[in-house]
């Protein structure tokens, strides 16, 4: 018998292996019949989480079509997407219906919201063989159904801003929420952000500086993300280098910074960012494309006396945080607006 505890987590949708919870299993059970404390989500769409998208558009060589059949195939085998290279998944929006009488959630039937858990442990079922994507997109069009359990959590999608902007921005909302944590926390008055011209990166920069740092450097790729984050305006300074080439990302930003911030979407960016901070400093890897060992190892093996924190996806008021960030800095929407199909 399971406990309320238990199933509050959606233990009883694991199928694969028993007794794991949902993140972890293998297989959930993704039927569309709602439990008495589950909530039932009409699906309109999914963003897939940028490190999974690109991982599956490179393993397709951007074949659209190969992707779209990729994407099918991991929701049917696995009952929830989540891609099994990178391990990650994304959120959906969609409209409540139907409510458990015993879920704790507080929605109701017909409330558009974003599910702010990840899509790695939402049960998913798709029904329209996502026809209306073209797989290239890390935002799907699609109909199915998704299931929340009594320990998840959704948000009231905002009705001044287009679904696309919300749920691109709500998607990656736990990286701004950590980086001005931190730098309340400590007090930190430089920040590095690699990957900054991205939609978590530009959101972390608005984050830092509302947080008090006053010395905000932003790495990025390319001469072309360089011009559109130095006209947005978020950063003090503006670098270019790849961030997988730890030399490069350390002679590009010079004397290490107290935070560093990796919100880019590739792997490889852990060795970079201990470089960039400064002893004492925090890296907050938000990127889901980290690895845990290069990190904890590469820190080691450069006797960095640096705090690692994983970029929890979750902290109270990171939905209100971010949402109101895109609202009222035009630089985060400048660079956020052009990634986001309307
Ligand atoms: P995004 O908008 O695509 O931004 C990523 C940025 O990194 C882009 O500007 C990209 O440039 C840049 N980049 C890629 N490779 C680079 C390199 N070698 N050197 C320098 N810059 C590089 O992605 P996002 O949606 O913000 O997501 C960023 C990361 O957050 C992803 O890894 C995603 O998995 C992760 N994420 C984590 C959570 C969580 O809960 N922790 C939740 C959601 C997402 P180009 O556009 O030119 O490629």
């Amino acid at each position: 018998m399971l406990r309320s505890t238990d199933r509050a987590l959606g233990v009883h949708r694991v199928l694969e292996p028993r007794g794991t919870l949902p993140q972890a299993a293998l297989r959930l059970d993704a039927d569309p019949a709602v439990g008495p404390d589950e909530v039932r989500i009409a699906v309109q769409r999914l963003n897939l989480d940028a490190a999974s998208f690109r991982q599956l558009s490179e393993s397709c060589a951007g074949d659209g079509e190969a992707v779209r059949t990729a994407v099918l195939d991991i929701v049917a085998a696995r009952g929830k997407m989540q891609n099994p290279v990178t391990g990650s998944g994304g959120m959906l929006i969609g409209t409540v219906d139907a409510v458990g009488p015993e879920s704790p959630l507080g929605l109701t039937v017909g409330q558009r919201v974003a599910t702010l858990v990840s899509l790695t442990l939402t049960p998913l079922r798709i029904t329209d063989g996502l026809a209306g994507w073209d797989g290239r997109s890390e935002q799907v069009p699609a109909a199915g159904t998704a299931i929340l359990f009594a320990r998840s959590i959704a948000a009231v999608l905002p009705d001044d801003l287009p679904d696309a902007v919300a749920l691109a921005v709500l998607d990656v909302c736990g990286a701004p929420a950590a980086t001005a944590r931190v730098v309340e926390r400590s007090g930190a008055r430089s920040v590095v952000v690699l990957g900054a011209a991205g939609k978590s990166g530009s959101l972390s920069l608005a984050a830092a500086r509302a947080a008090g740092a006053t010395n905000l450097i932003g790495l990025v790729r390319d001469d072309h993300e360089a011009a559109a984050l130095s006209a947005a305006g978020l950063a003090d300074r503006v670098v270019v280098a790849d961030a997988t080439d730890p030399l490069a990302v350390a002679a590009a930003v010079g004397a290490p910074a107290d935070v560093t911030v990796v919100c880019v979407d590739v792997p490889g960016a852990e060795h970079g960012a201990v470089l960039a901070t400064a002893d004492g400093g925090t890296v907050v890897f938000f990127s889901m494309a980290t690895s845990f060992s290069a990190a904890a190892l590469g820190a080691e093996g450069m006797a960095a006396d640096v705090t690692m924190l994983v970029g929890n996806g979750y902290t109270p008021g990171h939905a209100a945080l971010a949402l109101d960030l895109y609202r009222h800095q035009q630089g985060v929407r400048s660079l956020i607006d052009p990634r986001v199909e309307a």
